[in-house]
């Protein structure tokens, strides 16, 4: 140990034991924050962290960010727009910071004064995407991102220190570096439980307190990094002392990092309405008689976010605003079949790590998406519906000789009984297989041939047997299978019209035989009748 500095990692876990051993449970965990020398080959840390200008090219437009988010957030279509605008004026300008840094050793420009911080209030019920639209941008721009709960801070702190440990959280993220944690971004949730409204029951001036720590932050502050309550952080600057002769003060400023406070806010609903029917437009009456949802939220004006209980100040630093909606079981069934961050590819890798493949059938994922529905948690249900219904299948499927299955719609009403009837006799399951992947095989025929196949069940049926007795998998024997069609059934498009065919159990048992018979038999109806079926 001797020579070797300890990693932040290890120095943490020492010092939280030794406080454990000395003074018991009831002491706060202390955290290490790098920056940290960094170690050498020989383990032995010196010098300083990674801290090399970060290389920030942001060069995206609203609309590619836009598309990017659309791959793994489902609908939420304005807010994804307008975060789009958020996000590429800040990093454009944040870019254009740096440009001016590296070439005039100076950050700061006339035009400077005048930018406003794009910093973003997210309104919406839980679990519908606030805190996964803002994770899935910081890892597209590649910053780092935090996400604290505003009701952990007091005036007094959390974790042992206030509303800045969160700045320092993001400097740990970005693995102390703090030429990269500069740019980052922070997501505070709950927000609009610190609203001080006198209207709002439990509320008290501690969550004014908090909000004055916030909009500090938002604006333009050094955070030291060194904190003179945290006993690791004085021990890092101590041994720092003793390596260099000297401790740099490290801070951090926080122009630059974004800032995302979102939260429910359940009655400001109420408070928009109620501002709208005063003001006499007749706007909330009109709807009213006419019971049509209308969106309120949208027209969310600052004056109603200070009636809320928050400090007008507070909300000027936050000039973008987003509504997040409530999510239908059609929006819950296109997450798990679209979203690029589905659950649904997590339980197929995790299924897959045991060999053992797994179809999803539309219909089941309709019921996964129908029963969390029902806990209105938004999609967070999701994977609590999925944790109900799969536990027994991890468990008992890994010991069985089932290798590939297919999730139906009985198995999400029924978990026990139906694995209990799939480990019995797979070969029902099996079937049900086959005709999944033959409907998907179809479906790429189409897309591929501009011709649509049809197969029929007793065809399916015979594949299904013969690829198994061939030891074949059902995509690969349909490609043998049909490897002569394209030509056959295009000339017989080309001439017909005709692109739907049904393949029957005779294509099945000879395919270059029911061509012919195909082909012939359209030569000849089309000098009777250019339409004429076949099958
Ligand atoms: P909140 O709105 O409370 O911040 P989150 O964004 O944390 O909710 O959502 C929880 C999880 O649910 C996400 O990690 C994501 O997997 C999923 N999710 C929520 N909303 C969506 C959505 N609109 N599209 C895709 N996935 C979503």
């Amino acid at each position: 140990m001797k020579g070797r500095i300890p990693t932040p990692e290890e120095l943490q876990r020492e010092l939280n034991e030794f406080l454990k051993k000395n003074y018991g449970d009831g002491i706060q965990d202390v955290r290490v924050i790098p920056p940290y020398p960094e170690a050498n080959e020989d383990g032995v840390r010196e010098g300083k962290s990674k801290s090399s200008k970060f290389s920030f090219n942001f060069n995206l437009k609203p609309k590619e960010v836009k598309a990017h988010l659309d791959k793994y957030v489902i609908k939420q279509d304005d807010a994804k727009k307008t975060l789009a605008i958020a996000i590429c004026d800040h990093y454009n300008h944040v870019a254009e910071c740096i440009k001016r840094e590296r070439e005039q050793g100076d950050s700061k420009s006339d035009s400077d004064e005048e930018y406003t911080k794009q910093n973003v209030l997210l309104i919406g019920p839980t679990g519908v995407g606030k805190t996964y639209l803002i994770k899935t941008l910081a890892k597209l721009i590649g910053v780092p991102f935090v996400k604290a709960d505003a009701t952990k801070f007091s005036e007094t702190g959390y974790v042992g220190g206030n509303v800045e440990d969160i700045i320092r959280d993001l400097v740990t993220e970005a693995e102390g570096n703090v030429d990269v944690a500069k740019y980052g971004m922070v997501f505070i949730d709950e927000i609009d439980k610190i609203a001080s409204a006198a209207n709002l029951i439990g509320k008290d001036v501690s969550g004014r307190g908090v909000q004055t720590g916030l909009l500090k932050l938002m604006e333009d502050t050094d955070v030291d990094l060194n904190t003179p309550y945290d006993p690791i952080s004085q021990l890092q600057a101590m041994m720092e002392f003793q390596k260099k002769g000297k401790v740099e003060k490290r801070t951090i400023n926080t122009k630059h990092i974004l800032f995302f406070v979102s939260g429910a806010f359940n009655q400001l609903e109420d408070i928009i309405k109620e501002r709208l029917q005063k003001q006499g437009i007749g706007f909330g009456a009109k709807v009213e008689s006419k019971k049509v949802n209308v969106d309120y939220l949208k027209e969310c004006k600052s004056s109603d976010l200070v009636k809320f209980g928050f400090e007008p100040e507070f909300v000027g630093r936050l000039p973008v605003r987003v509504v997040c909606h409530e999510l239908s079981v059609e929006d819950l069934f296109n997450i798990l079949k679209q979203s690029e961050g589905s659950i649904i590819k997590q339980y197929k890798k995790a299924f897959k790590a045991y060999g053992i493949d797994v179809i999803f059938s539309d219909e089941s994922l309709m019921e996964i998406a129908k029963r969390a529905y029902e806990e209105k948690t938004g999609a967070r249900a999701l994977a609590t519906v999925c944790e109900r219904v799969f536990r027994e299948f991890k468990f008992e499927l890994p010991s069985t000789d089932i290798k590939s299955f297919i999730v139906t719609k009985e198995m999400i009403e029924d978990p026990v009984g139906e694995l209990q009837k799939l480990i019995n006799d797979p070969t029902e399951n099996k079937k049900l297989i086959a005709k999944a992947m033959i409907r998907e095989y179809e479906k790429e025929y189409a897309e591929k041939y501009k011709i649509n196949l049809t197969f029929s069940d007793e065809a399916i049926e015979l594949i299904n047997k013969k690829a198994q007795a061939e030891g074949m998998n059902i995509k690969a024997f349909c490609d043998k299978l049909l490897e002569d069609y394209y030509h056959g059934l295009n000339l017989i498009k080309r001439n017909t019209g005709k692109a739907d065919f049904v393949v029957t159990e005779e294509v099945v048992n000879d395919p270059i035989g029911a061509l012919d018979r195909w082909v012939k038999k359209h030569y000849t109806a089309r000098s009777v009748e250019s339409t004429a079926t076949v099958s």
